[in-house]
């Protein structure tokens, strides 16, 4: 029974001899396919070859160190709240004496781990993070044989001393400003008289 009358037939054309040969068609797609051969290729032979990625691309994420080389994050634990997948996991102690050249606050991440299966790389973390201590890069996370290498550590997250990451082009223009203002860059530590003087 026809419920529409909406379907059509779209050929009902018999075969000619030549194209029950299929010589002409596959000549046709031949000649296509050479034409292919003296095109530039979009596609690049990665790893070796890599494209060039925006400054802003949210890839796997480093811990940074300040100017002095002391890990910035304070172990407050923004942004694990703030992550969507559940990514971040940390435990905090307290600095000892001595180790104010290891750890810029009172109080630093003795263990920190993302596990880049759960991360979607939204960036969120960058975002509520008030230190600035994490920041996602142009890196590639690492393709990996075992689901438990995905998990890292500080061992993988924290920059070294000799090499840092340059993330300054991450940063928004109203940041960079905000930034100039002395006495309210928001990674000073917080002194109330400093407040108020910073402003212009
Ligand atoms: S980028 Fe997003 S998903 Fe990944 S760890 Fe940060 S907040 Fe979580
Ligand atoms: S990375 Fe930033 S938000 Fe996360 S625990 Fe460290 S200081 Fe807090």
């Amino acid at each position: 029974m026809q419920l529409t009358n909406r379907s059509k037939v779209v050929s009902n054309k018999e075969q000619s001899f030549m194209e029950s040969l299929y010589l002409p068609a596959i000549a046709k797609g031949m000649l296509i396919t050479f034409s292919h051969l003296f095109k530039k290729t979009p596609t690049v032979k990665y790893p070796e070859q890599t494209r060039p990625r925006a400054a802003v691309y949210r890839g796997q994420h480093v811990l940074k160190r300040d100017e002095n080389g002391a890990e910035r994050c304070t172990s407050c634990g923004l942004c694990a709240v703030s992550c969507p997948a559940e990514a971040i996991t940390m435990e905090s102690a307290e600095r000892k004496k001595g180790e104010e050249n290891l750890y810029r606050e009172e109080k630093y991440a003795k263990t920190y781990e993302i596990n880049m299966l759960r991360c979607i790389f939204c960036g969120l973390c960058e975002e509520a993070c008030p230190k600035e201590a994490i920041f996602l890069t142009d890196r590639i996370v690492d393709t990996e044989f075992e689901r438990e290498d995905f998990i890292y550590g500080k061992d993988k997250l924290v920059e070294t001393v000799t090499e840092r990451i340059d993330v300054s082009k991450r940063q928004t223009l109203e940041v960079a400003e905000f930034k100039k203002i002395p006495g309210l860059k928001h990674n000073n530590v917080f002194e109330g008289k400093n407040l108020n003087k910073g402003k212009k």
